[in-house]
């Protein structure tokens, strides 16, 4: 599975958007506020932001970034990943 060029957006089913390592996240807390629960993680370069419901700003990085996907914190194995730019979980 080694891709010469990145996929292109040939099928609307299939978020292209995730990169192909997943960043480890930088923290246990919230970057920009320090909230230490429903915590979300940039794929793409680890940043750690607090979930909706809260200040928002996971949401906050991944448009100001363009990092459009994210992963619910922790890792477990009812974690999900979400993309802002497809707008679905993915
Ligand atoms: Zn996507
Ligand atoms: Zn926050
Ligand atoms: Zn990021």
């Amino acid at each position: 599975m080694a891709f010469l060029s990145r996929p292109t957006k040939t099928k609307e089913s299939t978020c292209t958007h995730a990169p192909q390592t997943i960043a480890a996240p930088s923290g246990a807390v919230c970057e920009e506020c320090g909230s230490q629960f429903s915590l979300r993680l940039c794929t793409e370069c680890g940043h750690v932001g607090c979930c909706e419901s809260q200040a928002g700003h996971a949401r906050q990085h991944a448009l100001t970034h363009h990092h459009p996907v994210i992963k619910s914190l922790p890792l477990s194995d009812e974690h999900f990943t979400w993309c802002y730019e497809c707008n679905r979980y993915v």
